[in-house]
């Protein structure tokens, strides 16, 4: 799958390389993590990406210099493939699903399903952005609502939720711009307070650190970060790295997220099963069908595996599926050719860092911002200092991705709430290009900013100046603690 998701997705899906420290209080020792390393390498013997290859000592310490020398063994370097925004691959599935014909609705919340004598009819739901009540019908219906499944069947009196199928683990990370000793590679760390694996990861020109992983059960709609945890992750990497220096100040944000695994009475957190269940309710009821874990690695596999079974429920013969061959929407037939072509012939206006944004974000379709931006000057404008973003793609979100919400623009479509500056630096420019682009008038847009806000606590964002949280909506710049990011 992860073959496939670098040949559809190439823009959006790029090889790793991870460095694998081994210290000599580990539980596996270097023959044991080189097994690993034959073994994975034999399971993935047609892959395109780099074999592994082992360092000792002094080589890990050459590779990596920033790592702690105290008990280094050895090391073991490998590849593995990273989704810098997962959101937008999402967006491409669903932008590909409606160029197919597919009907998609953003903010429809599903909460009861339609049944007769046992047989699933259809959902009944709210579109949230008119508060409208609808119903959509079908033979067959699909529960893909992630850590929210059991919920969703719940309310419909299905499974009652003291009998769940999924059991969630919460994961959190923080991200920190580059510091002393940062690795070039990702690093895959064995903690040394609890011996529990986590990464540190070059991401998005930032460092990914993470993940804690605790079975949670509190409310699956605002799922924050503890302070302990923050503090957890920032204590493994200074011990990993002594020259990081990390502390609290140096957290730009942090964001905790929920695992829909299978449920698994007891047991550790890290034996809970990866594998994905395509549950079929049948004989309670027929027609309808539950997805329960997934990786999003596998997420393309999972989706044929369930449209299949879907076909089978139908009772027809289903054409083969092309999702694993044919690319996604905004896939070049050559990355690195369309960004040089696209810098080429970039217009005078548009930097060469708003350029490469564009690219990393909207891969070919980059050339429809532009497109949208040559012929309306004002949104020309870079709302997001941080990123380069320019005010086209706010406007691009709604049109044409769907967006409904700010939140949507900033954290799920254009991702420069994913900067340093969690996007805070770039929410006046938003509400300019909002308001020039779409027509938005100031109430509509106090609203959004102040349910943005709300929304962006939940990520602990350095930027967000809590004591300033009486400033008026549409001067933001003053919710930006002063010299933590450039104030636009
Ligand atoms: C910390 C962490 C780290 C992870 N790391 C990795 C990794 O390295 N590699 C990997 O492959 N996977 C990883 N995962 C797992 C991966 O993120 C998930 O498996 C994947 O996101 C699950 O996708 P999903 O579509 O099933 O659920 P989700 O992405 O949660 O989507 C469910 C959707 O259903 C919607 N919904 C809920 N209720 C309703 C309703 N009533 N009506 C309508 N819609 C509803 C929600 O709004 C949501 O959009 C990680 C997960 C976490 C939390």
């Amino acid at each position: 799958e992860r073959e496939r998701l670098l040949h559809i997705a190439p823009h959006l899906v790029f090889p790793l390389p991870l460095t694998l420290p081994i210290y000599d209080y580990h539980r596996r020792g270097a023959l044991t993590i080189r097994a690993g390393m034959v073994a994975y390498d034999i399971l993935s013997w047609n892959k395109t990406l780099p074999r592994h290859r082992m360092y000792s000592r002094a080589g890990a310490l050459a590779h990596e210099p920033g790592l702690n020398p105290h008990g280094l063994k050895a090391a073991a370097r490998y590849y593995d493939a990273q989704i810098v925004f997962p959101e937008r691959l999402s967006v491409e599935n669903m932008l590909d699903a409606v160029a197919l014909g597919a009907v998609v609705r953003n903010r429809a919340r599903v909460d009861d399903l339609i049944l007769e004598a046992g047989v699933i009819r259809g959902v009944r739901f709210e579109d949230e952005a008119t508060g409208e009540r609808l119903t959509a019908r079908g033979r067959t219906l699909v529960n893909v609502a992630g850590p929210w499944v059991d919920r969703v069947l719940g309310e419909a009196g299905i499974e009652p939720l003291a009998n769940p199928l999924l059991g969630v683990t919460k994961g959190t990370h923080i991200v920190v711009e580059p510091f002393p000793g940062a690795p070039s590679d990702a690093l895959y760390i064995e903690a040394k307070t609890d011996g529990r694996p986590y990464f540190v990861i070059p991401w998005n020109s930032l460092y990914l650190i993470g993940t804690t992983d605790d079975r949670y059960t509190g409310d699956l709609d605002r799922v924050v970060p503890t302070e302990d945890e923050v503090a957890y992750l920032l204590n493994e990497t200074n011990i990993a790295i002594p020259d990081a220096n990390l502390n609290r100040d140096s957290v730009c944000y942090a964001y905790a997220g929920l695992r829909p695994l299978p449920h698994q009475r007891g047991g550790s957190e890290s034996a809970i099963t990866r594998r994905h269940i395509v549950h079929d309710h049948a004989p309670k009821v027929y027609g309808l069908l539950s997805i329960v874990g997934g990786k999003l690695t596998t997420y393309r596999n999972l989706s044929e595996q369930t449209v299949d079974k879907v076909g089978d429920l139908l009772g027809v013969k289903l054409p083969r599926s092309t999702t694993g061959t044919e690319p996604l929407p905004g896939a070049p037939d050559s990355p690195g050719a369309f960004s040089r072509d696209f810098h080429r012939t970039r217009p005078g206006w548009l930097s060469a860092r708003s350029a490469s944004y564009l690219v990393s974000i909207y891969g070919s379709r980059a050339s429809a911002v532009v497109d949208l931006a040559e012929r309306e000057a004002s949104l020309r404008e870079v709302v997001s200092p941080a990123t380069g973003l320019i005010a086209a793609a706010v406007v691009f979100s709604f049109t044409d991705e769907q967006a409904a919400t700010l939140t949507d623009a900033v954290m799920r479509r254009t991702m420069i709430g994913y900067a340093a500056d969690a996007g805070f630096g770039a929410l006046d420019g938003v509400a300019r290009a909002v308001s020039q682009g779409l027509g938005w008038d100031d109430a509509r847009i106090a609203h959004e900013l102040a349910a943005h806000r709300e929304y962006m606590t939940r990520f602990l964002p350095r930027a967000l100046e809590y004591a300033d949280s009486e400033a008026p909506a549409g001067n933001y710049s003053s919710y930006v603690r002063h010299g933590a990011v450039t104030a636009n």
